[in-house]
């Protein structure tokens, strides 16, 4: 489905990817991991266009991605649920759902995806009314996610959907993924700092490291990986 080949890509002069190739299939739950910096975000916002890269290709669903403009990435299929939520503050859960729900998948399915991401996430159905901006940091989280969800995906990406989470609270967001990806076709890109988390959700696992992929393979591989033992696990 997702396909990255040689992908470099960085900041003005600043280099950050380097060479980076990932394999996405559809259907699948893949997880990249590895430690502050390594480049994982603006692996993300090279997908979904914020970032341009200098090098190497970007295939999904045998289209060229890299020419595609960012904001027709979205109506591809592609939903990048950001760092930080960056849930809408002073819009409602609904509004902040109805943003999302921009694409002409999400206009022509909402009624079927606004039912299933209520059953998936009550708390947003409670509280549809409420300001987003006045939910707790986890619901905030959810809504995040509902609203990748609105437009419909085939790829949902999610860049640490557990970051400044309480464990049990992040707890409940990946029981909820797995849960959520069970009962659709969606195919998931997790970026997390939550290692062990992140391998036991996943089929599949990347460690970027410093701008590179250091290690790949199926999430049972990485889980007994010794490298990965230490430096990820504190085994
Ligand atoms: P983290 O978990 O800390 O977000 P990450 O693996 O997601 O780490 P990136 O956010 O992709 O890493 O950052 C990789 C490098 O790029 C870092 O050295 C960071 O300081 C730098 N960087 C990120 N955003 C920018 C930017 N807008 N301008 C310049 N440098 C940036």
């Amino acid at each position: 489905m997702l396909r990255i080949e040689g992908l470099t890509a960085g900041y003005s002069a600043i280099p950050v990817l380097n060479g980076v190739s990932i394999k996405v299939e559809e259907g699948q739950f893949v997880a990249i991991v590895g430690p502050n910096g390594a480049g994982k975000t603006t692996l993300f916002k090279t997908i979904s266009g914020i970032v341009r890269p200098s090098a190497g290709t970007i295939t999904f669903r045998h289209h060229d991605l890299l020419s595609i403009r960012p904001a027709q990435r979205a109506h591809l299929g592609i939903a990048h649920v950001p760092e930080g939520r960056q849930v809408f503050p002073s819009l409602t859960v609904m509004e902040n759902l109805e943003m999302g729900a921009m694409t002409e998948a999400g206009q022509r399915d909402w009624k079927h995806n606004i039912e299933r991401i209520f059953e998936w996430l009550p708390i947003l159905a409670e509280r549809r009314g409420q300001f987003a901006g006045t939910l707790s940091g986890g619901q905030q989280q959810m809504l995040a996610i509902g609203r990748g969800l609105a437009g419909s995906p085939k790829l949902l990406m999610l860049d640490e959907p557990s970051m400044g989470l309480a464990p049990t609270i992040a707890d409940f967001i990946f029981e909820r993924l797995i849960e959520i990806r069970r009962q659709s076709n969606l195919t998931i890109l997790l970026v997390e700092q939550r290692v062990a988390e992140a391998l036991e959700s996943a089929d599949h696992g990347y460690v970027l490291e410093a701008g590179r992929v250091a290690l790949e393979g199926n999430n049972q591989t990485l889980r007994a990986d010794d490298r990965i033992r230490k430096a990820y696990l504190g085994m």
